[in-house]
């Protein structure tokens, strides 16, 4: 089989450039093991516009929103479900002093914040004592049902293999590579943290973080909003709402831990006035880097070897926007985002060529 694109991965990274491939017209073929615990199938699929203590805007956050919820409603149309919604974010100050910074910000920017008119308004569903915020607008991507939606879809244009993808078996030459019976020009991994101990991009500074969630069954609490007091509770289907995460930058092993569902639990006991029971807990490592921008593009040496990785928290606004512009990139010549593309690494891929 001959295709222009192998793409390693079927995660949040691999579907937007997959999807914006084949939109180009380009053939494809995409390689994915199907691991239930990648972070792409544990994340909530929040896009914050805000972030941190100070609750400042995250980076671009101006131009991926819009972008963001464009690209979820075409495919969403085109595969037939909802693949995003707004779900503004109720912040409940866990401290005077974190009510302090949101209404210092709200003094000097009110883009993405707003203040409740009645203060009170959740009092018979949540535990609060320093009244909260709202984060306006926030994305919830339908995650749940996009990934398998595409990964059918995929399937039905013989687009997709179910396989783990060994890298051994990889011949990359001048005149392209060939991957058992697939002859393709150019190969681009869009695996997750295994890009981190492939031959090729090994050498890119990757931090992987691990993140903890549970699921609870809570059928006496709002669907309306994404809840947050310290961690998020989301809606995810009738009556299961996500509850995480944890962000840990070192650990022994990518298992769930009982430190991390007995912490949670213990914390939705004190918030909710509600009954919950613990219904799922998973654990999954997210792609991070150093510093905190996505590694996209083409390896020096290897130049039909490509990367499209690094999401790190954001995969669900990062991916569809830099999907589109690495496919630009193939089409049109036109540069990546400098802050984006691996050229700024160019020096040491080059030294620790395979
Ligand atoms: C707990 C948690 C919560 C999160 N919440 C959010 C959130 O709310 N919003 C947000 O934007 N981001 C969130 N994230 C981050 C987000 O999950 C990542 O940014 C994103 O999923 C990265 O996607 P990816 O496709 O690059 O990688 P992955 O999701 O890791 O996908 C890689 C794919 O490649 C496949 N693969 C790997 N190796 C091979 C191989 N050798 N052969 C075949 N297939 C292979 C895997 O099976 C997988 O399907 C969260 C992450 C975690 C862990």
């Amino acid at each position: 089989m001959d295709v222009d694109f192998l793409l390693i991965g079927q995660g949040i990274s691999g579907t937007w450039l997959s999807y914006y491939l084949k939109q180009a017209g380009y053939q494809l073929m995409v390689i994915d093991s199907l691991n239930e615990n990648s972070p792409s199938r544990v994340a909530a699929g929040i896009i914050n516009p805000v972030t941190g203590r100070r609750i400042v805007k995250t980076w671009m956050i101006d131009e991926l929103m819009p972008a963001a919820w464009n690209a979820y409603q075409q495919i969403g149309n085109q595969l037939n479900i909802e693949a995003i919604t707004q779900k503004n974010i109720i912040d409940f100050f866990p401290t005077p002093q974190m009510k302090l910074a949101f209404n210092d910000r709200f003094a000097i920017d009110q883009q993405y914040l707003d203040q409740p008119t009645d203060e009170n308004a959740y009092q018979s569903t949540f535990n609060y004592h320093f009244g909260y915020g709202e984060i306006e607008p926030c994305y919830l991507v339908n995650l749940a049902e996009l990934l398998p939606a595409w990964r059918q879809h995929l399937k039905n244009h013989n687009e997709l293999l179910e396989d783990n993808f060994n890298i051994d078996k990889l011949i990359a030459d001048n005149h392209g590579i060939r991957y058992e019976s697939i002859n393709a020009k150019h190969l681009i991994f869009c695996d997750g943290i295994q890009s981190g101990t492939n031959r090729f991009f090994q050498s890119l500074p990757f931090a992987p973080n691990k993140g903890e969630v549970i699921w609870i069954e809570a059928p006496d609490l709002p669907s309306t909003n994404i809840f947050k007091k310290g961690i998020n509770l989301v809606p995810w289907q009738q009556n299961i709402f996500w509850v995480g995460s944890s962000y840990q930058w070192e650990f022994d092993n990518d298992q769930p831990t009982t430190i991390f569902r007995e912490q949670t639990q213990q914390q939705l006991k004190h918030w909710l006035k509600v009954p919950f029971k613990v219904i799922d807990h998973r654990a999954s490592v997210r792609p991070a880097t150093i510093e905190r921008r996505p590694f996209i593009g083409m390896h020096p040496v290897h130049t039909n070897i490509g990367i499209f990785n690094g999401m790190g928290t954001k995969g669900c606004s990062l991916a569809p926007w830099f999907a589109k512009e690495f496919v630009d990139y193939f089409r049109t010549g036109k540069q990546l985002n400098s802050e984006v593309d691996i050229n700024r690494f160019k020096r040491i891929l080059q030294r620790n060529n395979p």
